[in-house]
């Protein structure tokens, strides 16, 4: 028996200990790297509304396709322990699985294919190069950009319920209308105003699989 037949996952500090934004800001320097993971952090708190960082990070950083590539090998490398053990169980009794992201599609889709999550189910905002791989932008019309945007794609999904949602942040705690119930996860960053809100805190991929299962 399953007590939820979809699960919705966060990818950054939830699926992978990193900020994907972050790490890719680090290769600008230190500077760049503290002025963005300062910017991600009051986000995250729900202190600062993700559209008003998520352009002035973009053109800061400007990643290179290159760069996304080496971001994808960093987000299965740190993948949380015990996540490819949790999520093939959960495959194996038929539970949806499904990744919302406000980071960047082309750096998730790596974990997507580790974890076995289908690509159609990986929603994440699309980043853009030219021929030469240097950055083209990235896609300002998605949803996932805008604080409200994680509850508005799950929304349209149509996903079998019962529906859980996992994350970290802000942003995940906006889905919590639209789903059955909503874990904060703090295996990684354990912020107050997401625990608050939460039905489940959760610390680690183990005891994620015993509330879906068990
Ligand atoms: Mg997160």
């Amino acid at each position: 028996m399953s007590r939820f037949n979809s699960v919705i996952f966060d990818v950054d500090s939830t699926l992978s200990g990193i900020e994907g934004i972050d790490w890719l800001a680090a290769l600008r320097g230190a500077e760049i790297k503290a002025w963005s993971a300062g910017l991600t952090e009051r986000a995250m708190e729900g202190k600062l509304p993700i559209e008003a960082v998520y352009v002035e990070r973009m053109h800061a950083v400007k990643p290179t396709m290159a760069e996304i590539e080496q971001l994808g090998r960093v987000y299965v490398e740190r993948i949380a322990p015990g996540a490819r053990e949790t999520l093939s169980e959960l495959r194996s009794r038929g539970v949806q699985l499904v990744m919302v992201s406000g980071g960047l599609r082309e750096a998730i889709l790596p974990l997507a294919r580790e974890l076995g999550v289908d690509e159609q189910r990986v929603h994440a905002v699309s980043v853009f190069f030219d021929e030469e791989g240097n950055y083209a932008g990235f896609d300002e019309q998605s949803l996932l950009t805008r604080q409200d945007g994680k509850r508005m794609t799950v929304r349209d999904m149509g996903l079998k319920g019962p529906i859980l949602a996992v994350g970290d942040g802000m942003t995940d705690c906006e889905i919590r209308p639209v789903v059955d119930s909503f874990a904060a996860f703090i295996g990684f960053m354990r912020r107050e105003p997401v625990v608050q809100r939460a039905d489940f805190v959760i610390e680690n991929f183990d005891q994620l699989r015993e509330l879906i299962l068990e």
